[in-house]
């Protein structure tokens, strides 16, 4: 029976905890200094919105771990020694262990600007951070928040709920293109306007400044604009959140450094989730990745291994989605903000401006290589079993009814992509029946 413990209590670690407890009989810790409890982050937004309350966020009951056997400690690891294998905590006590699982997560990135650690300055990460905005909310005129993600626009979108004037600083010419093609991009900037966001393109923040008790009272712009506001949301991308092992002798990148087992370079020692960082990308996948499914991959992966079946970690098809506002976003397989070379793109666009297909494929083999869709929902299997057989574009567009998960809603669509695909490649495609006995078969 080995000794394990797990530094973060957030997808990736409690994951890894879970199945190694499923596999093993080992001693099972986790350590994490932000709250006592697991809980999806991904849903702090509606915490503040009221459509939940901050108990309903956390997927177990409070006896599970106990039931389970996993320890659980309330403390911030300071330091790792990883001569003697111990940790030492921020309360002062030490802790041994034989296999030790890093799963810290990220922290916003602030990049040194002037009055960033002001009162009423803040990202929007952690449960703490959810405190903080909540109480500067309650009188707030006007809101700035600074930088143009996933996470930026969610705190837009919950300030804006509560009737917060919100500015919207974006380094770039377009929301997110260096992600979104510049159609998608172009839509949600159109759909961030509609929402009276005051979306500022090309702007960056030179400094924050401060009223008589330390609070932030406006924002400077590289415009030379001075724009009053009583909160300010720091979302310019987020890094992992390793500053306490510089001292360690760990491999570390701009996350932890692991191979395919997700092991370091100091045996028993390994890392998952956001805070772990592959030395090469695997495929075209990025060395890190911060969403919530490739932590619970990462955490299932790593408790085979070290419940004695070495398993490589294999993230499969890239996915992903998202919320701009109301609008649902997909994307399965790659498409990514220019075509490459050998790409072709084919883009359809409801009139309403708010539905849209991109679809990205092989100019020559017509292999499918990946779609971004907003405002229709796709079935997840299907587009992974396409990817995985390599069909073409033709065929995943005769066959979109058995990826769609609301016909009734899609059947008003499908016949104009289809006509515009046709139109624009010469084509004669024509809508394939649903098969349920295909989609069963994904099952
Ligand atoms: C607002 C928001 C919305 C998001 N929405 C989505 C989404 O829709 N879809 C998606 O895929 N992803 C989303 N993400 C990203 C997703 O939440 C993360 O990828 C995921 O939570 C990472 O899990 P993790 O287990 O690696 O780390 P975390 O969830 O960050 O957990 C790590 C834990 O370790 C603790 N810790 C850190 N350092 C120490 C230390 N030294 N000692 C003790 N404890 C420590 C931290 O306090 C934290 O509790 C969102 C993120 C945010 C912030």
């Amino acid at each position: 029976m080995k000794n394990v413990i797990i530094i973060g209590n957030g997808i990736a670690g409690v994951t890894a905890a879970r199945h190694i407890r499923k596999n093993s009989d080992h001693k099972i810790t986790i350590i994490s200094g932000e709250t006592d409890y697991f809980f999806s982050r991904t849903a702090l937004m509606y915490v503040f919105m009221g459509h939940m309350k901050f108990e309903h966020t956390q997927p177990y009951e409070n006896w599970f771990w106990k039931k389970n056997r996993i320890d659980l400690v309330k403390a911030f690891v300071k330091s790792v020694d990883t001569t003697n294998k111990t940790l030492l905590l921020d309360n002062n006590t030490t802790i041994v262990y034989d296999d030790l699982i890093i799963a810290t997560g990220s922290t916003p990135n602030k990049f040194g600007w002037p009055g960033q650690d002001l009162k009423a300055v803040t990202g929007m990460y952690s449960r703490q951070d959810l405190d903080t905005i909540t109480e500067y909310a309650k009188d707030c005129k006007r809101a700035v928040i600074v930088g143009g993600g996933l996470i930026g626009i969610e705190m837009a979108e919950m300030l804006a709920s509560k009737n917060i004037p919100v500015t919207f600083l974006v380094r770039e010419k377009s929301f997110w293109n260096g992600v979104l093609p510049a159609q998608e991009s172009e839509m949600i900037n159109r759909h961030i306007r509609e929402h009276h966001i005051d979306l500022r393109l090309e702007t960056n923040l030179v400094e924050i400044l401060s009223d008589e008790n330390g609070r932030a009272k406006a924002v400077v712009t590289d415009k030379g604009e001075t724009i009053e506001c009583n909160l300010v949301g720091l979302t310019a991308g987020v890094s992992p959140n390793i500053n306490f092992l510089k001292e360690s002798g760990i491999e570390l990148g701009r996350g932890v450094l692991v191979n395919r087992h997700l092991e370091t370079n100091i045996p028993n020692v390994y890392a998952i989730g956001d805070c772990a960082q592959q030395h090469q990308g695997i495929g075209e996948r990025r060395p890190i990745e911060a969403v919530w499914y490739t932590g619970r991959m990462m955490g299932e992966t790593v408790a085979r291994t070290i419940c004695g079946v070495p398993t490589e970690y294999q993230p499969g098809h890239w996915f992903n989605s998202a919320k701009f506002l109301d609008i649902e976003y997909q994307t399965y397989g790659w498409i990514w903000a220019q075509p490459r070379e050998n790409e072709a793109r084919f883009y359809w666009e409801h009139k309403d401006g708010k539905i849209c297909v991109h679809f990205n494929y092989d100019k020559i083999s017509r292999k499918f290589i990946g779609l971004n869709t907003f405002g229709i929902r796709l079935r997840h299997k299907v587009f992974d079993k396409w990817l995985t057989d390599e069909r073409s574009v033709e065929y995943v567009l005769e066959h979109l009814k058995d990826a769609n998960f609301d016909p009734e809603f899609y059947k008003q669509y499908e016949a104009e992509i289809l006509q515009k695909f046709n139109q624009e490649n010469n084509t004669q495609l024509v809508p394939k029946k649903k098969s349920w006995k295909r989609i069963l078969n994904l099952a």
